[in-house]
C-alpha cells in the first residue's frame, strides 16, 4: 500500500509516519528530511533549497520530484511507501501518479490530518528532536520519560529546526493553504481521501488512521 500523509506543518505527519512505518512495514519517505540532509551535506541541491526553506516557502517542484523519483527507483519499498510532506502541489501529485503508474502502482490512500492554525503554531514552536536518532518530541505534548534523555536511544543532545520560529511558521502555513490545500480536492475526486482529527492525542490519532486504512 502506498500512502500519502497530508496536512499543514505541525499536524503530526512525521509523528504518525514513524508509527505507521513500524506497524505496517512501509518505507517512510520525507522530502523535508531529504532536503535537510542535502542542506547539511552542502550539496548543490542543498544550496538551492536552504534559503527557500528558511523563508518557509516551497522548494521548486522539479527539485523535490527529482528526489522522490530517485528514491522510488532505488528502493523497492517493500510493502509500499508512506509519503510524509510530498506531494505539496498539484504538479507534484501529478508527477507522483505518473511515477507510480510506470511501476504498475498507485497511491492507495491519502490521510489528511485536520488541525487548526493556532494549535499548529504551538506544536511547531515547541517541537524538538533527538540529535542522535531523530526521535521527535514536544515541550508540552511529548516529553521524554526521563527529562533530558531520549526514550529511544538514551541520547542527551537535542536539536530544533531553524525554520520552526513563529514568523517562519506563519509563512509555511500560508504556503500550505495556497499551494497544498488544493490536493484535498484532487484526492477527493480520486476517492482516496480519509480525513482524521489531528487535534486528538497522538495515540488516538494513530487509532483513527488505522481504522481508516483498514476500511480502505
Ligand atoms: P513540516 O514539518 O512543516 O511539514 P517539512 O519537514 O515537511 O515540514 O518541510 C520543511 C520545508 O522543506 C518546507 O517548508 C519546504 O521549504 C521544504 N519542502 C519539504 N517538502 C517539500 C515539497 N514536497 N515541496 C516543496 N518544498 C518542500
Ligand atoms: P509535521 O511532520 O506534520 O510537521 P510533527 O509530527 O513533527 O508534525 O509534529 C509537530 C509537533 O507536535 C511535534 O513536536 C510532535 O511531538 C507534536 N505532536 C504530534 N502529534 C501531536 C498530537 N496529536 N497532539 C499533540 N502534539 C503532537
Ligand atoms: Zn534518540
Amino acid at each position: 500500500m502506498n500512502l500519502v500523509l497530508l496536512g499543514p506543518p505541525g499536524a503530526g505527519k512525521g509523528t504518525q509516519a514513524k508509527l505507521l512505518e513500524d506497524r505496517r512495514s512501509l518505507v517512510k519517505l520525507s522530502t523535508g528530511d531529504m532536503l535537510r540532509a542535502a542542506v547539511a551535506a552542502g550539496s548543490e541541491l542543498g544550496r538551492q533549497a536552504g534559503d527557500i526553506m528558511e523563508r518557509g516557502e516551497l522548494v521548486p517542484d522539479a527539485l523535490v520530484i527529482g528526489l522522490i523519483a530517485e528514491r522510488v527507483d532505488e528502493d523497492d519499498g517493500g510493502n509500499g511507501f508512506i509519503l510524509d510532506g510530498f506531494p505539496r502541489t498539484i504538479a507534484q501529485a501529478e508527477a507522483l501518479d505518473r511515477l507510480l503508474a510506470d511501476r504498475g502502482q498507485k497511491v492507495d490512500a491519502v490521510v489528511v490530518m485536520r488541525v487548526n492554525d493556532d494549535a499548529l503554531v504551538d506544536r511547531i514552536t515547541g517541537r524538538y528532536t533527538c540529535a542522535r536518532c531523530g526521535e521527535g518530541y514536544h515541550e508540552a505534548f511529548k516529553t521524554p520519560k526521563v527529562p533530558g534523555v531520549c526514550d529511544r536511544c538514551g541520547g542527551t543532545e537535542f536539536a530544533r529546526r531553524p525554520d520552526d520560529k513563529e514568523e517562519v511558521v506563519r509563512s509555511r502555513l500560508k504556503a500550505y493553504h495556497a499551494q497544498t490545500e488544493p490536493l484535498i480536492d484532487y484526492y477527493e475526486r480520486q476517492e482516496k481521501l480519509k480525513s482524521v482529527d489531528g487535534m486528538a492525542e497522538i495515540g488516538a490519532v494513530q487509532e483513527e488512521i488505522d481504522r481508516a486504512l483498514d476500511a480502505a
